[in-house]
């Protein structure tokens, strides 16, 4: 995506990356602060947030708050406790971007181990939905909110041996449609990003034997992750967004 931010785009806004802890939630969250928002990190390793959040202080912005959450253990209550802890620190969420994800088995249907479908299920989709749900009510403090979900092109067209991880971002994008729907996009826009291939831990398990050196890394697929926080998507909602248009799906030739 061609899109030139002004440096000043994020000024103000408040938003909360989950996965922040590596690949493209990492290098969204480093992201989104340069161009000035506060951002709150959320992974289940702490060292990890710790380090990203150092990284950000380093620059001369103020340490963002970080926290631990598991969301292979999401309940609903423990989503409503996360966002009253988050209430406690903000005053309202004007982004959220859902972007921690589980790959799990790339095997054929019949050999989709069913634990793993489950484990799947529960971080992509179920946490998803609950943390979602438990912070609403601070994305609609905001005076226009974004709200973000990382689908997969495999969410839009299945493809063999994809099994939990495609049914999961189908589910990825009937939620940000449903929302969408619910929602002025005055006041919360809805969207979906693709990122396509990118170097990252989860790309190399999944494709093992590819060469990543051919593959964008995080930092080149930001452009989009900024647009869709930012005030130029404005009214944008309900759509799929690929942060490689016209990228084939599949392994890099
Ligand atoms: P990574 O595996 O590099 O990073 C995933 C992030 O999610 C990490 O911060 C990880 O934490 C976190 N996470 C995983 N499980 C949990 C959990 N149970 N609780 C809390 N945090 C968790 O993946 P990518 O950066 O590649 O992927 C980011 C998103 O983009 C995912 O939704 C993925 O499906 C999607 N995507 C990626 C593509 C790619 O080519 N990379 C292509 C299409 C979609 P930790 O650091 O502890 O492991």
């Amino acid at each position: 995506m061609h899109y030139q931010p002004k440096d000043d785009l994020l000024n103000d806004r408040i938003i909360l990356v989950t996965g922040a802890s590596d690949g493209i939630g990492r290098e969204a969250a480093l992201t989104y602060a340069r161009y000035g928002a506060q951002v709150l990190l959320l992974g289940r390793n702490a060292q990890k947030l710790q380090a990203v959040a150092d990284e950000i202080a380093a620059t001369g912005k103020e340490a963002p708050r970080w926290f631990t959450f598991d969301l292979e253990q999401a309940t609903p209550e423990r989503c409503q406790q996360l966002a009253s802890e988050v209430a406690g620190f903000v005053p309202r969420l004007d982004g959220v971007l859902h972007n921690a994800g589980l790959l799990g088995d790339i095997a054929t249907m019949d050999q989709q181990d069913p634990q793993v479908w489950q484990r799947v299920m529960r971080v992509n989709i179920d946490a998803t939905f609950f943390l979602t749900q438990a912070l609403l009510p601070l994305l609609l403090k905001s005076s226009c909110a974004s709200l973000v979900f990382t689908t997969s092109s495999v969410g839009r067209k299945g493809r063999a041996g994809w099994g939990a991880y495609s049914v999961s971002k189908f589910a990825t994008e009937g939620m940000m449609q449903v929302l969408a729907d619910e929602y002025d996009s005055k006041h919360l826009r809805v969207n979906c990003i693709n990122p396509g291939g990118t170097r990252t831990k989860m790309r190399a398990s999944a494709f093992p034997d590819e060469d990543a050196n051919k593959l964008k890394t995080p930092a080149d697929i930001m452009p989009l992750y900024l647009y869709l926080m930012g005030d130029d998507s404005r009214r944008k909602t309900c759509t799929s967004f690929d942060a490689q248009p016209g990228r084939k799906p599949g392994a890099a030739e």
